[in-house]
């Protein structure tokens, strides 16, 4: 693709990072999923959008993204089911040969006090956004290390990026099931890249503030909400999808092939405990 093309987001390179590389996008069909699923495909990515609910939104994600050039389909799965997550990598290692980069994306909130939160909602945030994240992690993992490092492709066997949050280590009063599954994420991460690291698969996390999706609209469509939050946020502006995409770019290709096991904040500067700014 050339330089500087109109359709590119002010600010991005049209630079193909990861040309010929093969990555899987959970979650992809909203919000932060689907601006990274369209940015490694315009990094030279071939894509498997991973959707839920909403094929139609999927389909129209795998459209833009092979406007590209580039080969994508859309694929339904729960990342909480096992047989699903399997049967999701499976069908890609068939398909597009190989997996390079797996992109743990899907997420929810069931928000709730404590007192108030039942087993249910606890147990499906859980299942979601941890156990969800290990199941992806462990079939790509699988297939790594099957296939090993193809050195005109990439310097690594694979990598592995978890989408956690600033409440990986900001306490959330409210959300205990949410807060307590990224906490998990940031431990999962660590783990797995102590783990996997000799086998050269990087794994790492990337951790967004507060980005204006779906998940949180609550948060910031009304002026009030949105001035509420800014008080959180240090570089004053809430971040869009792309601040995310663009950063998981940049952690699967090779320019930061030499970082492993770590979270990657993108947050406007959420985790500097802006409480703090005018005294303490
Ligand atoms: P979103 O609601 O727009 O997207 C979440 C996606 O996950 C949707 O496509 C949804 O259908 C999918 N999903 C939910 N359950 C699933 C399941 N069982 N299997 C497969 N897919 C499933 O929200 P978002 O903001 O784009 O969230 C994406 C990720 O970013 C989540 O992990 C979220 O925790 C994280 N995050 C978001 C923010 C933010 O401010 N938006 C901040 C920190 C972290």
């Amino acid at each position: 693709m050339a330089a500087g093309n109109a359709d590119e987001p002010r600010g991005t390179s049209s630079a193909q990072l990861l040309k010929g590389q093969r990555a899987l996008v959970t979650g992809a069909n909203s919000g932060i999923g689907l601006a990274t699923a369209v940015a490694l495909g315009r990094a030279g990515a071939d894509v498997v959008v991973n959707y839920v609910v909403d094929a139609d939104a999927a389909e129209k994600v795998v459209e833009q993204i092979k406007g590209f050039g580039v080969r994508s389909y859309a694929h339904e799965a729960d990342v909480s089911n096992e047989d699903q997550v399997v049967g999701m990598v499976d069908r890609m290692v068939n398909d597009f040969g190989t997996i390079d980069i797996m992109v743990a994306n899907a997420g929810l909130q069931r928000d709730a006090s404590v007192t108030e939160m039942t087993l249910a909602h606890w147990q499906k945030v859980i299942d979601v956004n941890l156990t969800g994240q290990f199941l992806c992690a462990r079939e790509a993992a699988k297939e790594f290390m099957r296939r090993g490092i193809v050195p005109e492709v990439s310097r690594s066997a694979g990598k592995i990026i978890c989408m956690s949050s600033v409440h990986q280590i900001v306490p959330w009063s409210g959300h205990v099931n949410y807060a307590s599954s990224k906490g998990g994420v940031g431990m999962l991460m660590q783990t797995l890249a102590q783990e996997l690291a000799p086998k050269h698969i990087r794994v790492n996390a990337v951790a967004p503030g507060a980005i204006r999706t779906p998940i949180n609209k609550d948060a910031w469509d009304t002026p009030q909400a949105e001035a509420d939050l800014l008080k959180l946020i240090p570089y004053r502006r809430v971040g869009d999808p792309e601040d995310i995409a663009n950063a998981v770019v940049a952690v699967a290709s090779d320019l930061l092939d030499y970082v492993v096991g770590t979270t990657l904040y993108v947050d406007g500067g959420m985790t500097l405990f802006p409480g703090f700014a005018t005294g303490g």
